[in-house]
């Protein structure tokens, strides 16, 4: 029996839906949040590194002093006080924008949701890095794109690729509604694009008139240099930008923003006011408040060292312990590394093994909408303290180096090694 005939309203569902399936991440979740597990997985923020008493002082004080206000409903756009002040936020990586010209969004995931409904229809295609966020994967499945995914290397994406990939389209007939990209600190490959491709993936994207989403959330988490200039300093019509306080503060009050040409930005608002009337106007006012009373920039500074120091964790862990064949990114700032592991080697196949090691990932298939990405895998660093992550790569060490000896006796004909170390099983319930 299938799932679906165990569903009674298959026959009612609209198309768009059968797009949707749970994400690697989702999946892996409940596993990988038990104690005896190091979770590499995950990719939330390191919010305990905030001054929470602070904060607990500021949010009691604006309900008590703006309350009434605080509580309300406010225009769809957001809060016009909120709106300047992620104008100064942007601008710390160059980009001059008005007041007038921000949405405020529920996450930059409500953003992408908004900048999906307003370009794709169903079948539209679209370009995005390979491989790409997992929760843009899904908004485009949603809206029933088609994504065409262009490589990355360790500079990020290329004006070469986006062009061959636009010209090999074009030979088809097909044109893409607009590339997606996170230039910055990439989730999942934690490459960042270099400073010399960024004017000429602009330009690529201007000759052929093909929008680019800039989607920016770890570009203030740099752990070398100052923040490279976004795409959009580069373009005022051909880049909408996507913003977030999830990273810079707090995930939890889900308040990330759209910067987009006036015309784009006039069909956001009216959709998002269809979506969901107004962003909250709590969160957005506590945003408010933190970037008033906190110092922000400071907080930022604390954050980029917690995530430096678990990042060299990281690699010096991967340096010291991947079986030969093994290769991964160096990422220059925020949380991941994409690791590709030895030829022959299925992350997905291995996933139940390295969580029966206590040790979980996500395996690349999820950050691809076409398939690939079966020998690589993401590793996150951003919330376990450093000895975790120490003990997490030791244990993913150790059952690549497994699947390895494992792949070995097939290929020279053997039996079945015995479960090394005991390591290997067969999958879980819910899990592979
Ligand atoms: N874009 C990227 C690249 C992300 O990594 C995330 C969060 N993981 C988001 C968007 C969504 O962030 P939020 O909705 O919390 O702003």
């Amino acid at each position: 029996m299938t799932g679906d005939s165990l569903d009674p309203y298959t026959a009612l569902y609209a198309q768009r839906t059968h797009g949707l399936t749970v994400s690697e991440i989702r999946a892996l979740f409940a596993v990988a949040s038990r104690p005896e597990v190091v979770s590499l997985a995950g990719g939330s923020p390191n919010v305990a590194a905030l001054p929470l008493d602070a904060i607990a002082d500021t949010v009691r004080d604006l309900i008590a002093t703006e309350g009434a206000s605080a509580l309300q409903y406010c225009g769809g756009q957001g809060d016009v006080r909120l709106r300047e002040h992620i104008c100064d936020v942007m601008a710390e990586e160059g980009v001059l924008g008005s007041a007038e010209d921000v949405v405020v969004t529920v996450g930059s995931q409500q953003a992408l949701d908004l900048v999906a409904r307003v370009f794709i229809d169903p079948g539209d295609i679209i370009l995005a890095e390979g491989p790409s966020y997992v929760g843009a994967l899904g908004v485009f499945a949603a809206a029933e794109a088609d994504v065409v995914h262009v490589p990355l290397d360790a500079d990020g994406l290329s004006p070469d690729a986006l062009e061959e990939a636009i010209t090999s389209l074009a030979a088809q007939g097909r044109k893409p509604k607009f590339l997606y990209t996170v230039p910055n600190f990439h989730n999942p490959a934690g490459v960042t694009m270099s400073a010399a491709r960024r004017p000429a993936i602009v330009a690529v994207a201007e000759r052929h008139n093909i929008l680019i989403v800039e989607d920016n959330p770890y570009g203030l988490l740099g752990f070398d240099q100052e923040p490279q200039p976004a795409l959009r300093t580069y373009s005022d019509t051909h880049v909408i930008y996507l913003g977030s306080f999830s990273k810079t503060f707090a995930a939890g009050l889900r308040v990330g923003w759209v910067f987009a040409p006036p015309a784009v930005r006039e069909k956001l608002v009216l959709l998002s006011e269809a979506e969901v009337l107004c962003p909250p106007m709590l969160t957005q006012k506590t945003v408010v408040r933190y970037l008033e009373q906190i110092a922000w920039r400071d907080q930022i500074k604390v954050f980029r060292e917690v995530y430096r120091e678990r990042r060299d964790a990281m690699l010096d862990a991967l340096g010291a312990m991947m079986p030969a064949g093994t290769t991964w990114t160096h990422p220059a700032g925020g949380f991941f590394v994409w690791v590709t592991l030895p030829e022959g080697i299925d992350s997905k196949v291995m996933q139940p093994r390295a969580i029966h090691a206590r040790v979980a990932y996500v395996p690349g298939v999820g950050f691809y909408a076409d398939g690939q990405g079966r020998r690589e895998m993401r590793l996150c660093y951003s919330l376990p303290p450093p000895d975790r992550i120490h003990e997490g790569v030791r244990r993913l060490a150790g059952v690549i180096e497994d699947e390895l000896e494992l792949r070995a006796t097939f290929l020279s004909g053997g039996q079945r090694a015995p479960a090394h170390s005991g390591r290997i099983v067969d999958p879980g319930p819910g899990i592979g």
